[in-house]
């Protein structure tokens, strides 16, 4: 591990050796100690022993699925949630239904939740759940026998001041309504803070579908105007074309810069005349379809490439927002030398740490995920305000909240990378400053 603590790096063989195979975990602890040598010594909180807590989960739970397909088969998945840090406040992160999905993937998401939600200055803690059941290919009263035999173990563990789970990769609203409507049957409360990402006749929050991409590209913004540049005219490309990016696609259209290529699994769409986010949206969220799909309606603008890596189309700022490990070395070799300026991560950990390296090495202004795409966890931490309210705000009120807190969470990253000797460092910054409130408050709290 690159410092040189040796505290820090006995820290982290620690926690590869009481995990072992857990490889996305690894890397996401490896990358915050990397930069936490500079604090360790310097700031009261930054105490080794409360650093080696930091990476252990306070409680995981770990259940069985039962649930019956369409034609009464008997299927099995398994269940995670990974509770772990609640010094700032009650447990809050999302759930992954996706058949990656094992202990190491929900335990990586967790631990880059706590610092996230730190830098955004909220009271939540951190944490993430899900299962390796996959809704795609699955009817609707699949997914619903799936989500209410999922709730009927993860109930007890819930509750609006003690763990919030949302939604993530593969749980969009029908999946939250479905759990939320098995958390109310079962409890005969209708605690509506306890899940976020709700439909909004049920407690939802305006904005908090949408929150992600718009934070994310209200993040660029912030970023761009650094180097007193801005996204109007500039060249973008998004990978993924689910909820985070659609919603990037359409704000980067609504400040002035073009989006030309976005990609599923399957591969990539390039777009000269800008992706069409009606046709994106009615193919993706009505048909359920495939960026290929999109190419053949489309025409002759748009160019379908199935196989190939999609950083190998030009731009100025690429945003990745499909999946972790998604841009590898290669594909930022690509970036760089086709000039891009700004790489910022909407999806969690999509970048590889040598493709970090190479960016920061080549001078492309990166922004990580715990950054960049905390607007969603933001405006669920409104969501659930307005659920202890009992009010709701606006579109424009809560807009314009989401972009407050993603200009604070930008400046914040800067000035503590400042401080600590690494100007312009965004990964230093979001380390760092997320690292510090979390730790401060669990020194205050005691051994627990
Ligand atoms: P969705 O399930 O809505 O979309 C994921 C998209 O990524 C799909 O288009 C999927 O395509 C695509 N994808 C998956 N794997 C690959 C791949 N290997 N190459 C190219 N495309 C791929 O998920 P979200 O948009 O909600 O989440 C995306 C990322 O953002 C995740 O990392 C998530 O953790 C993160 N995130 C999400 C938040 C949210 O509010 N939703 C909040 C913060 C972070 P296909 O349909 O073919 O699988």
């Amino acid at each position: 591990m690159a410092t040189s603590d040796g505290r820090l790096t006995a820290v982290y063989d620690e926690v590869v050796a009481r995990n072992p195979g857990e490889d996305e975990f690894h890397q996401a602890v490896r990358e915050v100690l990397e930069d936490l040598g500079p604090v360790v010594g310097r700031h009261a909180a930054a105490d080794v022993e409360v650093i080696r807590r930091l990476c252990e989960p306070e409680r995981q739970v770990l259940f069985r699925v039962p649930w019956a397909d369409d034609e009464g088969r008997p299927q099995l998945n398994r269940g995670f949630r990974v509770e772990f840090n609640s010094a700032l406040g009650p447990y809050k992160g999302g759930l992954r239904f996706h058949p990656s999905v094992y202990l190491g993937i929900v335990k990586f998401l967790g631990f880059e939740q706590i610092f996230k939600n730190s830098l955004t200055g909220l009271p939540i803690g951190g944490a993430k759940g899900g299962s390796d059941f996959d809704p795609k290919g699955r009817s609707d009263a699949e997914v619903m026998r799936f989500c209410q035999s999922f709730m009927t173990e993860l109930y007890r563990h819930l509750g609006e001041h003690t763990d919030v789970p949302a939604g993530d990769t593969g749980v969009g609203q029908r999946e939250i309504g479905y759990l939320f409507g098995q958390y109310k049957r079962i409890t005969n409360r209708y605690e509506a803070g306890v899940l976020t990402g709700k439909g909004l006749d049920w407690g939802g929050s305006r904005v908090r579908t949408e929150a992600t991409g718009y934070g994310l590209v209200f993040f660029v913004e912030e970023v761009l105007r650094a180097s007193s540049g801005s996204l109007d005219g500039t060249k973008v490309v998004v990978s993924g074309s689910g909820n985070v990016a659609v919603h990037a696609i359409e704000k980067v259209h609504q400040l002035g810069g073009r989006v030309i290529a976005c990609s599923d699994s399957a591969g990539y769409v390039v777009d000269e005349d800008g992706i069409d986010l009606d046709l994106l949206r009615e193919i993706k969220e009505q048909r359920r379809g495939r960026m290929s799909d999109y190419a053949e309606a489309r025409g002759r603008s748009a160019q379908h490439v199935g196989d190939g890596s999609i950083w190998s189309v030009p731009c100025d700022v690429a945003l990745p927002c499909a999946t972790q490990n998604e841009l590898d070395e290669a594909g930022a070799k690509q970036l760089v030398e086709n000039g891009c300026r700004v790489v910022a991560e909407g999806a969690n950990m999509p970048t590889t740490p040598d493709a970090i390296r190479l960016l920061r090495d080549a001078g492309v202004s990166f922004a990580p995920g715990k950054a960049a795409n905390a607007g969603g966890v933001a405006t669920s931490a409104l969501e659930m305000q307005q659920n202890a309210t009992r009010d709701t705000w606006t579109f424009e009120h809560t807009e314009q909240r989401l972009a407050e807190i993603m200009h604070s969470v930008h400046d914040r990253c800067l000035e503590t990378a400042e401080e600590y000797g690494r100007p312009g460092d965004y990964v230093a910054g979001a380390n760092i400053a997320g690292f510090l409130r979390v730790a401060e408050a669990m020194l205050a709290l005691g051994l627990v």
